[in-house]
């Protein structure tokens, strides 16, 4: 949704970006900007600067024009944020050819709206208040992405203002280099004022269900839910949380069918079954599936994120992290507010069909398992927080990530971030991306995962 830069400019003295403020703040500067300049002294800096996750807040020496990113990715320190939310947010929607042109400041919801009445999909992610331009550029996983593969998968074309302030195409035929960077590359090339994304025919309604069980019915579960994961069809998608409700420990199993409710319903009947509450499959309209889940992701917190990938999801991996979420609520763990764990069974059908060089997003293997992990702690107690977060990343036994999960201070406080950025994209596809990087961004002005 915005653009920032890299360093850390704390203005003490004269930097890059404490000339380029200074800059700005001369009248009449630049001559044909339009937009909002929004200084440390304007009345609406706070609300300039205040990002989803209440730990990615930071002073930005001038906000120029939102952000959902864990690693603060989209804030600075005395830097610049470009803001695309305020004015670069349009959709228009081309629905004989089956395309959106969405400005790069554009939040999911505002595409979905847009498309609901011509019985149309967008690939997007589970929580449809997040920004198009972050969720795209770093890969984008979601409930439907068993048909529609990942966000990346779905780019045609983008606008990009690049460091130079040149505004290039990016397609298949215009640089195609920098096409296939921002599909899975994050913001590091430029900011994207806007992407074409193909949209899917969509039936009308969807099954989904969120099922409640004790932790002490993980043996029955995990059984039911390995036979589940060896048939199921591109059009079933599922995940497991350990996560404190009402006082007490639970496992929450999300279910999403993309069908007849009936049908959903018996395919994942043997699993729901044993559920406390939540049995059933509710048939939702499917313009509404990603907004599902807005009430499980809390606004303001003071967050750590971090991100791995298993192979396999077993038991005794699960059990373990239970074990870490009784600890942080039995006060064991010392700073630490609450835990959610969370294993993402996304469906991997289309996208573990497309070539993983053809993009950056390099894993994509069919059985792959997201295990994402959310700390809040009490401001001050980062370090605790990281402790528990890598305790809990080491159960997912390699250093994949996904960038749009990842806090990058994880990655830089373990001195893990070459060997991430390595596991992550491969060999090939990162050597690629830090060279097109260097050719487009050579200053390095916008803030990149990869070194
Ligand atoms: C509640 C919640 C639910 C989520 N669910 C999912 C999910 O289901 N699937 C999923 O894949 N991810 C999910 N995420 C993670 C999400 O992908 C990242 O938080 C992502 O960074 C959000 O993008 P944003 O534009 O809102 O973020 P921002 O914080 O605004 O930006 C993130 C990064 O992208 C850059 N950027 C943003 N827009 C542009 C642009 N137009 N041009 C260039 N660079 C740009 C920024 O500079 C920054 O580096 C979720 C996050 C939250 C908080």
């Amino acid at each position: 949704m915005s653009t920032s830069t890299q360093p850390d400019a704390s203005s003490k003295t004269s930097t890059p970006w404490t000339e380029a403020i200074n800059f700005l703040r001369t009248p009449g500067s630049p001559p044909s900007f339009t937009g909002d300049l929004v200084f440390p002294d304007s009345p609406d800096y706070s609300k300039s600067i205040d990002r989803w996750i209440a730990s990615s807040i930071r002073p930005a020496g001038v906000v120029a024009g939102g952000g959902h990113s864990a690693a603060g990715a989209s804030s600075t320190s005395g830097g610049l944020v470009v803001d695309l939310g305020r004015y670069v947010n349009s959709v228009v929607v081309d629905v004989a050819n089956k395309t959106a042109v969405v400005g790069g400041g554009a939040r999911f919801k505002a595409i979905e709206e847009a498309i609901a009445p011509f019985s149309l999909a967008v690939a997007a992610g589970a929580v449809n208040d997040t920004g198009v331009g972050g969720l795209s550029l770093g890969g984008g996983l979601g409930t439907l992405m068993g048909t529609t593969s990942l966000v990346v998968d779905n780019i045609l074309a983008a606008t990009v203002v690049l460091a130079s302030g040149e505004i290039v195409r990016a397609d298949a035929e215009s640089n195609p280099d920098l096409y296939w960077a921002i599909r899975g590359g994050g913001g590091a090339f430029g900011a994207v004022t806007s992407f074409t994304f193909r949209l899917h025919d969509q039936r009308p309604t969807i099954g989904f269900g969120i099922a409640l069980f004790e932790t002490g019915q993980l043996p029955i579960l995990m059984p039911k839910i390995h036979k589940w994961l060896e048939v199921r069809t591109p059009e079933e998608m599922g995940a497991l949380a350990c996560l404190y409700m009402e006082g007490k420990p639970l496992l929450l199993f999300l279910a999403v069918y993309n069908g007849p409710v009936e049908v959903g319903q018996q395919k994942f009947g043997e699993i729901l079954e044993t559920a406390f509450t939540g049995k059933d499959l509710r048939e939702i309209p499917s313009s509404e599936v990603n907004t599902q889940l807005s009430g499980f992701q809390v606004r303001g917190a003071t967050k750590y994120q971090t991100s791995s990938v298993l192979s396999k999801l077993s038991e005794e991996t699960v059990a373990a992290a239970l074990k870490q979420l009784d600890a942080v609520h039995a006060g064991e763990r010392p700073g630490l507010i609450d835990i959610k764990i969370m294993f993402l069974l996304y469906n991997w059908d289309a996208a573990s069909k497309v070539d993983p060089h053809g993009t950056p997003f390099f894993q994509r293997g069919i059985n792959q398992i997201h295990l994402d992990t959310e700390i809040d702690y009490t401001p001050g107690q980062l370090s605790s927080a990281r402790d528990v977060a890598s305790a809990i990343r080491r159960l997912g036994g390699s250093q994949i990530s996904y960038i749009n999960f990842e806090s990058e201070d994880g990655a830089t406080q373990e001195k893990k971030k070459d060997e991430r950025a390595r596991a992550t994209f491969g060999e090939e596809n990162l050597a690629r991306l830090r060279e097109i990087n260097a050719k487009y961004d050579p200053e390095k002005v916008f803030r990149s995962w990869f070194g």
